[in-house]
């Protein structure tokens, strides 16, 4: 999504936690690659009759620990490495927060705003039916990611299910409730980047309910963990989505924002007791935690200088560079790594397939319970790490999930 390769830097995270692993080389050659790699060109017809040609990827990194899992984004930039970097970092989160998932990747190279509804159902249909191949309940289960949601996953299982004959709700998670999606689970990214800020604050000694927030994004991920912030009682001083970042010092309304401008034509600009700021500005405004919630590659060596936040916390997929973390680090600045801080969604998709093998649902409370303790341990396994290595948390964080996936694979051993 950006010029900076999202792939290099997954496998140069890799070879930081392989040297402090000392990891055997073979095994390293195998966590750089992808354990299978998709690419399908598939036609839509569009509703005026024209025929278009799409490109869709699914990637499946590891499934050492169990089968593949992890979200299908629809971008414009969405390429081969990108759905490879991000399936291998899904290995990762699975891993650190111990769910039986290896990691998984996919998309399509499109740009949805240009789509009518009925075009994205039957490109949403035809992509899954050309992949088909490599997905399903107990091989690799699709969720939502950037440019999917709950209405894509209800498209995905209808189109597996008319395929089989029968109703398979556990090949997808992300779904509507009513069709076997799980309580919670639409906020659970948001709230796992609030539950891991708030250990962070514990472990640095700040106040999470006196701080004051920068949320970048106001997607799925960012517009919860901001509004999560705001009911445990910090401010929420700047917020951006596609149109561009707002500042109020004193704190923005976030419930209003999401309720009355978000997704509306001119986006949370359309608000007026704020400042109007560039997404440059926004990620160096003074604040306590600055939540990167977009995308990819947003903290880079141009302007991890100017981050004035005490900590970091991951909503996004790798949105902060190798060389940026180097500056965060000499900052002293704490990042709470993706593969930790956004792991509440894949976590509470893994309850979500649990409760569709089992027909049996669970209350949202419960769900919401099971996903802090989730967090919170895995949390504490990352920090205790960080201590013992003096490290950064990605660095502990990644020691931990390749640890963890080495041990399965030589434990299984190689086939044949
Ligand atoms: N797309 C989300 C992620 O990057 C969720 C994946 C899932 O629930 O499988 O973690």
């Amino acid at each position: 999504m950006s010029e900076i390769n999202v792939l290099d830097m997954a496998r140069k995270q890799l070879a930081v936690a392989a040297q402090y692993l000392d990891l055997d080389d073979g095994l390293h050659a195998v966590l750089a690659q992808p354990k299978r790699q998709v690419v399908v060109n598939f036609p839509v017809v569009m509703d005026n009759g024209e025929v278009q040609c799409f490109q869709g990827y699914r990637v499946q990194h590891n499934s050492s620990r169990g089968p593949t899992k992890g979200g299908l984004r629809y971008h414009p930039e969405v390429d081969l490495d990108e759905a490879t970097a991000l399936a291998m970092w899904m290995t990762w989160k699975c891993a650190v927060v111990n769910i039986p998932y290896g990691g998984a990747k996919g998309g399509v190279k499109v740009n949805t705003k240009l789509l009518s509804k009925r075009e994205l159902e039957k490109l949403t249909r035809r992509f899954i039916s050309e992949i088909n191949i490599v997905v399903g309940e107990r091989s690799d289960i699709p969720a939502p990611d950037v440019g999917t949601n709950a209405q894509t996953m209800a498209w995905i299982m209808d189109t597996l299910s008319m395929q089989v004959g029968y109703t398979l709700p556990g090949c997808v998670t992300g779904k509507p409730i009513e069709l076997g999606g799980s309580e919670g689970r639409v906020e659970a990214t948001g709230r796992g980047v609030i539950v891991s800020a708030m250990e962070a604050c514990k472990v640095l000694g700040m106040d999470f309910s006196e701080s004051k927030i920068v949320v970048q994004g106001f997607g799925n991920v960012g517009s919860v963990a901001a509004e999560l912030a705001e009911e445990a009682g910090a401010k929420v001083i700047g917020v951006s989505d596609a149109t561009g970042a707002i500042y109020n010092e004193k704190g923005l309304p976030i419930k209003e924002l999401y309720q009355r401008y978000s997704g509306v034509e001119g986006g949370i600009r359309n608000y007026k007791d704020c400042e109007h700021i560039s997404n440059t500005d926004l990620l160096a405004l003074k604040c306590d935690i600055l939540m990167p919630c977009a995308i990819q590659a947003q903290i880079t060596d141009e302007n991890a200088a100017d981050v004035k936040a005490k900590l970091v916390v991951e909503g996004a997929n790798g949105p902060t560079t190798l060389e940026a973390d180097h500056t965060l680090s000499d900052k002293g600045i704490m990042v709470v790594p993706d593969i930790l801080a956004n792991a509440g969604g894949v976590v509470t998709s893994y309850f979500e397939w649990v409760q569709d093998l089992q027909n049996f649902f669970w209350e949202e409370d419960e769900v919401n319970k099971r996903l802090a303790r989730i967090m919170q341990r895995a949390f504490a396994d990352v920090y205790a790490m960080q201590q013992k290595h003096k490290t950064d948390m990605r660095t502990a964080a990644m020691i931990i999930a390749v640890d963890r996936v080495a041990h399965a694979t030589t434990v299984r051993g190689i086939f044949p």
